[in-house]
């Protein structure tokens, strides 16, 4: 019986019989703490029933556990150096692909299309690489694939930033761009000793859930959104003055503002980090239906 890729001793091995050296610029801490990885399988809740996928697999510490209970895991990983070496530690494994890919540069749709051959649900399940958390969630969140679920490592401070609530100082417009889609709960911390190299902070795991509809109802996405990025442009202003500062001082524009303000009832020496997402969607909608 071979030990877990996650094994310290394993992956010692793994990384030596390849030459393997680590890429800080790829963002490559691999885990090597089966435990945890079973509590991502679990909190992520996969099944036979369930199509993953993983960005950046490494090695594959993670890949193992997801293929042990997933029907298959289609992963995306960027190093080429890696891709041999995934053909080696992963060959027990059928019901896995690995496409050697940028994820950002992917197609989801197209390769997830061609990959998976039965219509399951499909979760993204990672430990993500830390350099791109926020583009790689939104790839996934912007694109037209249906992402049932998100479980995902990220540091600490980013984990508490997309899962804020308003009125708190990690609320900002990234809390938002997730939380318009996903149900964002913080499942559990992970602590920098249990990856080699060992990063500088700590770790959490987020669990995501899809809306059936989005969290609030906008007429117009990219408005709103640009709205939410305008409102949290300068933490200490006012909502009045960032407004200001990103849609125009002239009075024409000033008078929008200040309409649509008072019609969705808020306050415009408020900061916007205070503002709900159903406050934000209400001025957006106040704005959009106004425009000058
Ligand atoms: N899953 C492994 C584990 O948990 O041990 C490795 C995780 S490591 C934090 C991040 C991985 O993402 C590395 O293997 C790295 O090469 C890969 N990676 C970095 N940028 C990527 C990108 N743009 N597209 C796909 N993979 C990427």
């Amino acid at each position: 019986e071979k030990r877990e890729i996650a094994v310290p001793s394993r992956t010692k091995e793994i990384l030596a019989k390849h030459g393997f050296t680590f890429k800080k610029s790829l963002g490559q801490n691999f885990l090597t703490e089966p435990n945890i990885l079973r509590k991502i399988v679990e909190t992520a809740e996969i099944t036979d029933q369930t199509n993953v996928i993983e960005v950046g697999p490494g090695i594959g510490a993670l890949t193992e556990h997801l293929a042990k209970n997933a029907r298959q895991v289609l992963a995306f990983e960027i190093d080429d150096r890696l891709i041999p070496v995934l053909a080696d530690t992963l060959q027990e494994y059928p019901n896995v692909q690995v496409v050697h890919q940028d994820v950002l540069a992917a197609d989801l749709l197209r390769v997830t299309h061609e990959v998976f051959e039965d219509e399951l649900p499909i979760k993204v399940v990672a430990n993500l690489p830390y350099y791109i958390t926020t583009p790689i969630m939104m790839h996934f969140l912007e694109s037209d694939l249906p992402v049932a679920e998100m479980v995902v490592m990220m540091q600490k401070e980013v984990a508490d930033r997309i899962s804020a609530k308003p009125g708190t100082k990690a609320y900002g417009s990234l809390s938002i761009a997730v939380q318009y889609y996903m149900e964002a709960k913080l499942a559990f911390i992970v602590p920098k000793t249990v990856f080699v190299p060992q990063p500088n902070v700590d770790s959490a795991i987020l669990k995501l859930t899809r809306r059936v509809t989005p969290a609030v109802e906008v007429t117009n996405e990219k408005e709103f959104f640009k709205l939410t990025k305008a409102a949290f442009q300068l933490r200490r202003k006012t909502l009045w003055n960032n407004l200001q500062n990103n849609y125009g001082k002239d009075e024409e524009t000033k008078k929008w503002l200040q309409d649509s303000l008072t019609v969705a009832g808020i306050d415009p020496s408020r900061r916007g980090e205070t503002l709900t997402l159903a406050e934000f969607a209400a001025l957006s909608n106040e704005m959009e239906a106004n425009k000058p």
